[in-house]
């Protein structure tokens, strides 16, 4: 008897999380009914709910996958770009949980500001990032209108979920990792020079750039994170024709010590997608100076805001 009582509680549970916010007491009971006055088999029944109830089910971007998805959901076209001669199109759906990529090879009647339901479509990595991608048996219909939000997220909340494109965070900047500031990358695969060398090209040309590499924290968590020239240079307030004029491309050493005393335990606000490489790396893709980061914020980070709403 306790082996069956276990198995319905686990499949009540299993269910429980599968159906999310469409759970009810109703549902509930027709579980509890199918297994004990009908004698259906607890995996029997489980499949009947499903089938049932599960074709109400909406996704939402937050709660993707990866992987086939028969069940709808409903997003705004944010930007389509279709690419040259090639039959691609591409571009950003939104939602009010975040933000996704998707690429199609089929010409879909996709337009900025349009809303659809999709379904049948795929989430595969693209780039290191979960992407929506539309196949030949996906369907779009024309959706009513649906809300665009990218909230902002903890790291710690980022590491649970699948879809991280664009999110938003504030954190510190809490170590930095070398090499950051001037680098010489070459010319043929952009790869960052070893002893002046790149690991595949012996003798290739090669060219100064800017980039950072530190660890951001925000008391939830910690992430490696990366940043390109341009942002590397707003975060620094310092461009990369300044950083030559004084001198960090030749001096090393002082290079290193001025960026630590400028950069460590900085605030900035990002948007930026976490990309998996061999590790998972979030990308900044632009940033606020941190004169722009209310400073509620900054006391969040610190918990030392007291529950004034509590009352
Ligand atoms: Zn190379």
């Amino acid at each position: 008897m306790r082996g069956i009582r276990e198995e319905f509680s686990k499949a009540l549970e299993e269910l429980k999380a599968e159906f999310g916010e469409l759970w009810s007491e109703e549902i509930e009971g027709e579980l509890v009914e199918l297994v004990k006055r009908y004698k259906v088999p607890i995996s029997e029944a489980s499949s009947v709910l499903r089938r049932k109830h599960l074709k109400e089910k909406k996704l939402r971007i937050s709660e993707l996958s990866l992987g086939f998805h028969e069940e709808p959901i409903r997003v705004r076209v944010l930007n389509v770009k279709r690419g040259g001669n090639k039959k691609r199109v591409s571009g950003i759906f939104g939602d009010e949980s975040g933000l996704i990529p998707f690429i199609s090879h089929i010409e879909y009647q996709l337009e900025e500001g349009k809303c659809f339901e999709l379904r049948n479509f795929l989430v595969r990595r693209w780039k290191g990032i979960p992407t929506i991608e539309l196949v030949k048996d996906s369907s779009l219909q024309l959706s009513s209108p649906v809300e665009i939000r990218n909230p902002l997220l903890k790291i710690s909340e980022l590491l649970k979920r699948n879809v991280n494109f664009r999110v938003r965070l504030i954190g510190c900047i809490l170590s930095l990792k070398m090499p950051s500031g001037i680098v010489r990358r070459c010319s043929l695969c952009g790869r960052i020079l070893r002893n002046g060398r790149c690991k595949e090209h012996e003798n290739s040309k090669s060219y100064l750039d800017m980039r950072l590499k530190f660890i951001l924290d925000d008391g939830s968590s910690s992430i490696l994170a990366i940043a390109s020239r341009k942002i590397s240079e707003e975060i620094l307030g310092m461009s990369l024709e300044e950083c030559i004029s004084e001198g960090w491309e030749k001096r090393r050493e002082k290079a290193e010590i001025e960026l630590k005393k400028r950069l460590l335990g900085k605030f900035i606000s990002i948007e930026a997608s976490l990309i998996r490489a061999s590790e998972e790396i979030l990308k900044i893709e632009r940033v606020e100076v941190p004169s722009d980061i209310p400073s509620i914020l900054i006391e969040r980070f610190f918990e030392v805001y007291t529950h004034a709403d509590n009352s």
